[in-house]
């Protein structure tokens, strides 16, 4: 379902980044996965991962933000993991 083309670890939390199907930029961490956002022209090269279920779940709030290549985990997930989607 996802193409993976990375696997990384930040902050001792491992990370597997790909595309889905339709080419989009998506991240995975423990069970959760996650849409890229650009933070905006005055962060040049900054942005964060919203969860997917962002708009499904509660409006969840969970994220992970991208700051001087480092990912920092942001606000609690309002669902559990699902590590067998991811
Ligand atoms: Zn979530």
């Amino acid at each position: 379902m996802y193409n993976f083309f990375a696997v990384f670890e930040s902050t001792g939390i491992s990370y597997r980044m790909g595309t889905s199907r339709k080419g989009l930029p998506k991240l995975f961490s423990e069970g959760y996965g996650y849409g890229f956002h650009s933070a905006g022209k005055s962060q040049r090269g900054q942005g964060y991962w919203q969860c997917d279920k962002s708009k499904t779940n509660n409006y969840c709030p969970g994220r992970i933000v991208l700051k001087n290549n480092q990912m920092i985990p942001r606000g609690c997930h309002s669902h559990p993991p699902d590590p067998s989607k991811y």
